[in-house]
């Protein structure tokens, strides 16, 4: 340590630096030369120590590892004069002069004696993929004349035709304006509403209206609410409407309400598409009672598979015993003579209301006690004292039973439920009539299960064929984790008559 070497260590610095000054860098002094930092680290522990040390170390560095030159400040160039290097580049021994900008272009790529030729290729390939840019094929549609895509298309639907004219900007040069104009004749309404229907994607804030065959503006985007059938709910300004044969398509839910089928579409293109396409599915539910008639109703929709389920729950309290003229005042509205409760087209038909009239003769008579039964006369029945609330239909009224016709599935069923408007007879039976349907994709109002259901199908929809072994309300009812016990499932119409208000039954 005392004889100086040629070049100082770090570790004969930092000792140089720390013997002269505190009494911290003493100690380091004193520590032994093979652990050095480690006694550093450990002594500096106050923060008084640290800064001594450091401002130590960084005086002694500064004069010792640059004793003499301190390097002078450059000074910014005068306006006007020119730079010119100070040190001389003058190679000492040759006597060249090195100059730096011809160094750096040098250094600088320059194109090859072939740059004629990269250029062509780089041509040649950037043709290459414009042409795969194209939709593939393209080459062999621009092979064949016009004549012939036209000879093609004329095998095809209007709305084929129009889809092809589509496709492309080379097959619609190909095949030119006819299929437009085609589909604008009025006998080809629904195929122009089956090619617009595949632009339905595209066309958040529109609503393709099946009466004109255009996509109208919705005027209540998004605030789309479900009204009564007396309101005046337009949800675009279509010029169709009034006009003598055109009915917007809608389906009946129970008196004085409806379903327009322009709601079918915007929940599920809400769902299909996105948000901004149209309404959230629990916008349609509602809870409502009849205004005319002791009749509540509940409704909830879901979507399974693409398709619109509906559920309608009506219920209404029901006295026992009541008379034919009764039950029908009960089940009836005066209205139009259909039922309170929700039913498809084919209601007439079956034995749907055979089946109500039945499970309201099962409703028991009222509890009486001894002492009330004594007032009309001598004899007393048991079981009039305490009736069994769970009332048990028969083996005609108790299955669900299933339109053949539609897709549309019934259940009438009695729950003892609290009339809080009869101060005397607080507990009260109730016909609860629950009916499932399956509303269709919304693509179209001639879609299948929307046809068959208003009864408009062109063909006959067998709904034992098309819906298989499950059921709409098992599927619906599982959404929410109940489970129906198991039911027999028999057809609304087992004779198959179809004699509708001509038929004897309905009434
Ligand atoms: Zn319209
Ligand atoms: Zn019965
Ligand atoms: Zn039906």
């Amino acid at each position: 340590m005392d004889s100086p070497p040629p070049k100082p260590s770090l570790r004969t610095r930092l000792g140089l630096a720390l013997r002269t000054k505190s009494r911290s860098a003493t100690k380091l002094a004193k520590a032994p030369p093979s652990e050095p930092f480690k006694k550093v680290t450990s002594s500096t522990t106050t923060k008084s120590t640290s800064a001594s040390t450091s401002s130590a170390l960084s005086t002694s560095t500064s004069s010792t590892l640059s004793p003499a030159s301190p390097n002078p400040k450059p000074r910014p160039l005068a306006h006007g004069a020119i730079y010119r290097p100070t040190e001389d580049n003058t190679n000492t021994q040759t006597g060249e002069r090195r100059d730096d900008t011809d160094l750096l272009h040098g250094l600088m790529h320059r194109e090859s004696d072939s740059s004629l030729d990269s250029a062509y290729e780089r041509l040649k390939r950037k043709r290459e993929e414009e042409v795969d840019d194209r939709p593939p094929g393209e080459g062999d549609v621009e092979k064949l004349p016009a004549d012939l895509w036209i000879a093609i298309a004329d095998f095809l639907s209007p709305c084929d035709a129009a889809n092809l004219a589509y496709a492309s900007k080379t097959l619609a040069s190909r095949l030119g304006t006819g299929a437009w104009q085609e589909l604008n004749r009025p006998e080809n309404l629904r195929e122009k509403i089956k090619f617009l229907g595949g632009m339905d994607g595209k066309m958040p804030g529109h609503l393709l209206c099946f009466l004109c065959g255009i996509y109208h503006v919705r005027t209540q985007a998004g605030k789309e609410r479900l009204k009564a059938t007396s309101v005046i709910n337009p949800l675009y300004i279509c010029g169709s409407v009034g006009k003598p044969g055109y009915k917007p398509p809608r389906t009946r839910l129970t008196p004085g309400h409806t379903l327009p089928f322009t709601f079918v579409q915007l929940v599920l293109r809400a769902r299909k598409y996105g948000t901004s396409y149209g309404i959230d599915v629990n916008e349609l539910g509602r809870r409502y009672k009849d205004p005319y008639s002791e009749w509540t109703h509940q409704t909830r929709y879901y979507i399974r598979k693409g398709h619109l389920l509906l559920r309608v729950t009506s219920r209404s309290f029901a006295s026992p015993g009541l008379p034919p003229s009764g039950q029908r005042h009960l089940l009836y509205s005066r209205e139009d003579y259909t039922p309170y409760f929700s039913v498809c087209a084919h209601w007439r038909d079956g034995e749907l209301m055979d089946v109500c009239k039945c499970a309201l003769g099962h409703i028991p008579k009222h509890r009486e006690t001894i002492a009330q039964q004594m007032k009309r006369g001598p004899q007393i029945q048991g079981a009039l004292r305490n009736p069994n609330p769970i009332v048990s239909l028969c083996s005609f009224c108790r299955p669900m039973r299933r339109c053949p016709e539609c897709p549309s599935e019934y259940l009438v069923e009695l729950k003892l439920a609290e009339d809080k408007n009869d101060p005397l007879v607080k507990f009260k039976q109730a016909i609860t009539v629950t009916r499932w349907c399956d509303l269709g994709d919304g693509s179209s109002p001639i879609g299948p299960e929307w046809a068959a259901i208003n009864g408009e199908g062109e063909t006959a929809y067998d709904s034992f064929a098309n819906m298989g072994r499950r059921a709409i309300s098992g599927i619906f009812e599982s959404q929410s984790g109940v489970t129906i016990p198991g039911q027999r499932m028999l057809s609304l119409n087992p004779k198959n008559e179809k004699l509708g208000e001509e038929g004897h039954g309905w009434y």
